[in-house]
């Protein structure tokens, strides 16, 4: 994997609904980013998604992985429309891909930025990460029906949760908290399940072991939700499996002012694979194609991937120009209360970048 030349070789998937209309709000200020640091970005854009399934079959190649595997990044916008069945979509794209390239960990940071109004009072000062353990747990797809169509069906759904996964996932939660904070919080619920979340308090506990500079502390993930709420600047960095994970960061991003404010980066922990960058919102049909998305979600998307790349200056260059760009209420998408479109808030982060020194 390159990534450490200047050049950037990113493949970008902009896929269906908002997802396209957030990308093209994010591919040009990425380019500034990057060429305000002599660097370049060398876009490879994949018509992969729910149209290709449509005409094709499949909403990605067999070869995708290996597509993938010759860029340094993906930036994906959003995969879903009405039409097609979720699981071709998101089991035959974004889940594939995360499995196909091994890409354990989700990293979902929320921060508030200041004059964005929230649906929480007192968010100011919010700034942490969820890492979600992104390959086991419930999400695992390991179950079946029993007596399928007698009236009496029986799902089954099983949840995994193996050692040298919550390892992988831990040492990237403490390195990170290592360069925060130094606080990490590990959330299970082992007070009502008696076999994988125990399994985390003990793997994690190992783990914290060599960390010896953060601080470790265990919270059931019900009363996290609260504490999310009540106190969401006691938290730094929040280490929490594939289900847990999922939940608490849809609930972190109304910290931040709700789906289109949150971004994520899907990364195989030792970098031997490109990361995948995503808006955690999906398609959002309800609003696709009326110019109400909120590209910011897809443009600290992009500023992860950046910095994950290398190229840090860049990527606080991005997020300097979204921070600007909020603070005035001229620029707010609906979602918001604002009125301004996708185009306006992307062209007032993209004047920033430009006017940057
Ligand atoms: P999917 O099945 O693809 O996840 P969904 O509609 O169930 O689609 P989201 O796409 O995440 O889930 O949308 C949830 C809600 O958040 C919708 O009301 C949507 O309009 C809103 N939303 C999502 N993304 C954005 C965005 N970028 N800007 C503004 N609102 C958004």
């Amino acid at each position: 994997m390159g990534g450490n030349g200047r050049g950037v070789r990113v493949a970008v998937i902009p896929g269906d609904g908002v997802g396209p209309e957030v990308v093209a709000a994010t591919v040009p200020v990425l380019e500034a980013a990057l060429r305000a640091h002599d660097g370049c970005l060398q876009v490879t854009e994949l018509d992969w998604g729910g149209e290709r399934f449509l005409t094709e079959g499949a909403a990605m190649p067999a070869d995708a992985a290996d597509i993938v595997r010759g860029t340094d990044a993906v930036l994906f916008g959003a995969v879903g429309r009405p039409d097609v069945p979720d699981h071709e979509l998101v089991w035959g794209l974004i889940i594939g891909l995360r499995q196909q390239l091994d890409l354990a960990v989700n990293v979902r940071p929320v921060r508030a930025f200041p004059g964005v109004p929230t649906k929480v009072r007192d968010t100011d000062g919010v700034d942490l990460v969820i890492v979600r353990e992104n390959t086991e747990g419930e999400y695992v797809g390991a179950g079946g029906v029993a007596h399928a169509g007698t009236g009496n069906d029986l799902g089954i759904e099983v949840a995994l949760h193996s050692r040298g996964v919550i390892e992988r996932a831990a040492h990237h939660a403490f390195t990170l908290a290592g360069q925060r904070r130094g606080q990490l919080c590990l959330v299970t619920k082992s007070n009502a399940m008696r076999y994988g979340y125990p399994l985390w308090d003990r793997v994690v506990r190992e783990v914290a072991e060599q960390y010896p500079d953060v601080t470790l502390e265990t919270v059931l993930v019900d009363a996290m939700a609260a504490r999310m709420i009540q106190n969401p600047k006691s938290l730094d960095v929040l280490l929490a499996s594939n289900l847990f994970g999922d939940i608490l960061s849809d609930l972190a991003a109304v910290l931040a002012g709700g789906m289109g404010m949150a971004p994520s980066a899907n990364i195989r922990p030792d970098r031997s694979a490109p990361g995948v960058y995503e808006p955690v919102h999906g398609s959002a049909p309800d609003i696709a194609g009326t110019g109400a998305a909120n590209p910011v979600a897809c443009l600290l998307s992009g500023a992860l991937l950046l910095e994950d790349l290398g190229h840090r200056a860049a990527a606080e260059d991005v997020r300097a120009a979204v921070a600007d760009a909020l603070a005035d209420p001229a620029n707010h998408t609906p979602d918001l209360g604002g009125s301004a479109t996708t185009a306006d808030l992307a062209s007032a982060v993209l004047n920033r970048m430009e006017k940057r020194p």
